[in-house]
């Protein structure tokens, strides 16, 4: 007798199924990040190319005014959770809530931010899907009748571009990777909102006792866009105060490398590349630092880099668009000098 595979037993709304999905992050203020809004156009540019449908999930206060702001022509469904339950990203309630969703629409592809919260998400949330995960995305195609994604590899020395063969792929994306959508887009005259009501959540297994908020330079890494870093070279946190006063000037954000961080000198939370954070920022300047893969893995999508380095051998002048060769302790006190003309 042949075998009978019983796919996954639901009632299926063709309208919504096996869609590209995107999971917004986190929503603030009634807005969703500016990352889920790059997610949102790559879903619509994969969504016209595979002639799949577009649908979003939000959870978290205010989903309701965060999904009329992201609603598009394209987008056939807008989930939202606004239960007080999920006030915080809690990884068991979100996986909970996300699966029992979409084991009913089972999308084709699921998109997350690549993030601290996605990068939690994505595997919990694959295996209860019996999905593939694929993480820190630069690049999704719709190519062949097939999607495509481009992830880096060996500590960001070479990149993979895999065709998965799977019924859904769970898929973290890169910053900047998408474009958010065109301010112009018609919108729908109603956004097709369908509130989620879960009743079934899981006793956690994990209880958050207290909540300590990161210290958080004036502008967070992830959506500046000057970011200006320091590395080893630096010598101390005198040298990340200076760094300070550069971003300030130009309205960005201080990164570091690890060996900063480890030493001390910056938070853990500044820190760039293959194990802190992934930017890409339009401008993005690497003083002391010498260009190692892992670090930069997390910041060569960045629009122009300019590097600061005493050794003209340094690794960093090969990726970088302008270099200066030079000690950073008579760079800078000339560059701030310079910006300060041009801003007073
Ligand atoms: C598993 C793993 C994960 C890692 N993850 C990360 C990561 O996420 N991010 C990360 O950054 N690293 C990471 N690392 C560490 C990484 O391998 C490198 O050691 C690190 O990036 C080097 O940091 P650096 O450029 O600050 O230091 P160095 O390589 O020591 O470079 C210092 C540079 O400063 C220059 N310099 C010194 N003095 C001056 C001066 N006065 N003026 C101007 N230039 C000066 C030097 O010429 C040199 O080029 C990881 C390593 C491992 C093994």
């Amino acid at each position: 007798m042949g075998h009978v595979i019983l796919f996954r037993q639901a009632v299926v709304d063709v309208e919504t199924s096996r869609g590209i999905c995107v999971v917004a992050d986190y929503i603030k203020d009634g807005q969703v990040s500016s990352h889920t809004r790059e997610l949102v156009g790559l879903g619509q540019s994969l969504s016209i190319a595979s002639s799949r449908p577009l649908l979003a999930v939000l959870i978290g206060r205010e989903a309701k005014s965060a999904a009329e702001s992201i609603a598009l022509p394209e987008m056939k469904r807008i989930f939202i959770v606004e239960d007080d339950a999920f006030e915080r990203y809690h990884p068991e309630t979100w996986c909970a809530v996300l699966f029992s969703l979409f084991s009913r629409i089972f999308p084709a592809l699921i998109l997350i931010p690549h993030n601290a919260t996605g990068c939690d998400l994505a595997p919990r949330l694959s295996i209860e899907l019996k999905a593939f995960a694929v993480t820190d995305c630069v690049r999704v195609q719709f190519d062949y009748g097939q999607f495509l994604f481009s992830k880096p590899i060996y500590g960001g020395n070479a990149f993979a571009t895999l065709r998965i063969k799977a019924e859904t792929v769970v898929a973290t994306v890169r910053p900047r990777v998408g474009s958010p959508p065109h301010e112009h887009v018609q919108k729908p005259d109603e956004a097709p909102i369908e509130t989620i009501h879960e009743t079934h959540l899981p006793e956690h297994k994990v209880k958050v006792e207290s909540v300590v908020p990161i210290e958080e330079s004036e502008c967070s890494l992830e959506q500046a866009r000057v970011i200006v870093s320091g590395g080893r070279g630096m010598g101390g946190s005198e040298g990340f105060e200076v760094l300070s006063d550069v971003a300030r000037l130009l309205g960005g954000a201080v990164g570091a490398t690890r060996p900063a961080v480890d030493s001390g000198w910056a938070p853990a939370s500044n820190q760039v590349g293959i194990t802190g954070k992934i930017v890409a920022p339009d401008l993005y300047i690497a003083v002391g630092i010498s260009g190692s893969s892992q670090h930069l893995s997390g910041m060569s999508d960045s629009g122009r880099i300019v590097a600061i380095n005493k050794d003209p051998d340094a690794y960093i002048f090969k990726v970088s668009d302008y270099g200066v060769v030079g000690d950073w302790k008579e760079v800078l006190p000339a560059f701030i000098s310079r910006i300060r003309e041009f801003i007073f």
